[in-house]
């Protein structure tokens, strides 16, 4: 079974451009990967889309007819879909056989995925039935900042606290910074305190530092990968952390899916 990459990241962090390199790269090794967008309210795609919300709800029309505004026009898109999903996943199953790998790009505004009942459902219905996985990313030249840094990895963790699937961090625009120092940072408290002395003010400190702390066992183990969507550098890694996670799916999260049905 294909395993299937739920791309999420704080919107400007290069989802869609990550998903339109990471589309390349495999079309470049004659691998054709199954994409599909969920963002109901992006004006262009920036890669082949198999199946696109687009085509199925228009965003101005359900903020019209509703009386929406913006985020909750892209709410009530998502839950449209998502009473559809079903179609989607009986295309997935007829193609099975043939498709390599499933890649899914998620709305703009993280929560809108993430904190809906809509992006749950989609989430544990591939779940069910394909090694599904996780794909954090984050704009590695705004999280130079530490306590950015630290939100975005916050958020990071209360996603897997929810989705419990295989994850991994997707440190992008690395043509812009080098991201090693995020690798640094997670490894060894003492180089991210001390990145926060540099900056911070004392309130700020204590608090980020406390967390540091906590975040250490999430940091544990947890896959990340160097990336520029932009230059396609690290793209090859990318391959090899997905093949990781599928094992982690089969061996972690399937048996622990198979006891709760
Ligand atoms: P999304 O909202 O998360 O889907 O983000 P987009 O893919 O639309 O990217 C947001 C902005 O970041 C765009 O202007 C992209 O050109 C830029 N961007 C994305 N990835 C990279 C990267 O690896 N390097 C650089 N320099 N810019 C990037």
């Amino acid at each position: 079974k294909p395993p299937c990459l739920i791309v999420l990241g704080m919107a400007g962090s290069g989802k869609s451009s990550f998903v339109q390199r990471l589309t390349a790269h495999l079309h470049s090794k004659k691998i054709a990967p199954y994409v599909i967008n969920l963002d109901p309210a992006v004006m262009k795609v920036p890669y082949p889309a198999n199946i696109d919300i687009r085509d199925t709800v228009k965003y101005k029309e359900v903020m019209r007819e509703y009386g929406l505004g913006p985020n909750g026009a892209i709410m009530t898109c998502l839950n449209l879909l998502c009473t559809r999903f079903d179609q989607v996943l009986d295309i997935l199953k007829k193609r099975e056989a043939t498709i390599p790998y499933c890649i899914i790009d998620t709305p703009g505004q993280i929560e809108a995925f993430t904190w809906s009942a809509s992006g749950s459902i989609i989430t544990d219905t591939l779940a069910s039935t394909y090694p599904t996985m996780i794909a954090y990313v984050i704009d590695s030249s705004r999280a130079v900042n530490p306590t950015t840094f630290m939100s975005n990895m916050l958020y990071a963790c209360s996603i897997l606290y929810r989705s419990k699937l295989p994850f991994f961090l997707v440190l992008n625009k690395a043509d812009i910074v080098k991201p090693t120092f995020i690798t640094k940072w997670m490894n060894d408290f003492e180089e991210f305190q001390e990145a926060l002395d540099e900056t911070q003010g004392t309130y700020m400190n204590d608090l980020t530092r406390s967390l540091s702390l906590v975040l250490d066992s999430f940091y544990e183990g947890l896959n990340s990968v160097m990336v520029s969507s932009t230059t396609g550098e690290g793209i090859e890694q990318v391959l090899e952390v997905i093949e990781k996670c599928k094992k982690e799916y089969s061996t972690v999260y399937k048996p622990m899916y198979d006891k709760l049905l």
